[in-house]
């Protein structure tokens, strides 16, 4: 079984529990105005790579792992464009032992979600805007199935932590009605991913322009402002830095 994959980092450390590996899959369907991984869709990055052979790079990491509870997690872009290679990654990582987990947009056919649900030990699922007109001018598309896949994994997941980027002038605004939205699905917690500017030479790499180049990150008054809101729509704000 092959998937294509654009990169493979070892020793992340926002990307589920402990220190992990982190698989990064080419594909996506959205387009956010501030992505971090435009070579998920642009460029020439991504190979064809077999399923054993991610899982013998993951594993020569297994002390890290099992010292710090750590694993291996599937990003991307978006990974659940390609259910089939994440099944049978996350099947040979559970065999090995692994912690798994899998980062989503939730903008995926449901039945990727189900291939997967029940294979992965946590799913970060990241939500960009409560608003469908505003998430449509933000990635391209609507958030209809996103909150309904949202509600899907909320019910079916082992464990799903719910994530935000927090994106000044474009993702802010929203943070209130996301906050109440996983709340209404049961979650206790929404995680705030404050945008960073470290990516854009990747958009020069790739000779594309940047939606988001002149946008500064919030300093940590605003960031603490904006986790007290999200505290006062009734979750716990958790800033990922
Ligand atoms: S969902 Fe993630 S990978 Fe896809 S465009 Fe948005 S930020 Fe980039």
């Amino acid at each position: 079984m092959r998937g294509r994959v654009f990169d493979l980092q070892r020793c992340c450390v926002n990307d589920g529990p402990g220190l992990r590996t982190t698989v990064f899959l080419a594909g996506c369907p959205l387009r956010c105005a501030w992505c971090h991984n435009p070579e998920a869709f642009a460029g020439d990055t991504a190979r064809w790579v077999e399923a054993e052979e991610v899982l013998d790079e993951v594993l020569a990491d297994r002390d890290f792992f099992e010292a710090t509870g750590g694993g291996l997690t599937v990003s991307g872009g978006e990974p659940l464009l390609q259910p089939a290679f994440v099944k049978e990654v996350l099947t040979r990582a559970r065999a090995e032992g692994l912690h798994t987990c899998v980062q989503t947009s939730g903008a995926v056919p449901r039945d990727a979600l189900l291939a997967i649900v029940g294979l992965a030990d946590l799913v970060q699922f990241d939500l960009k805007h409560p608003d469908a007109l505003t998430h449509e001018r933000l990635t391209g598309r609507r958030n209809d199935d996103v909150l309904a896949n949202a509600a899907f994994v909320a019910a079916h997941a082992k464990q799903v932590e719910f994530r935000v980027p927090v994106v000044p002038g474009f993702t802010d605004d929203g943070l209130e009605g996301t906050a109440a939205f996983v709340r209404g699905l049961g979650a206790h917690a929404l995680h705030l991913l404050p945008y960073q500017r470290t990516y854009l030479d990747k958009y020069r790499r790739l000779g594309l322009g940047a939606r988001c180049a002149t946008v500064e990150p919030a300093a940590p008054s605003r960031l603490a402002s904006l986790a007290s809101r999200v505290e006062a729509a009734g979750v716990h704000a958790v800033l990922v830095c």
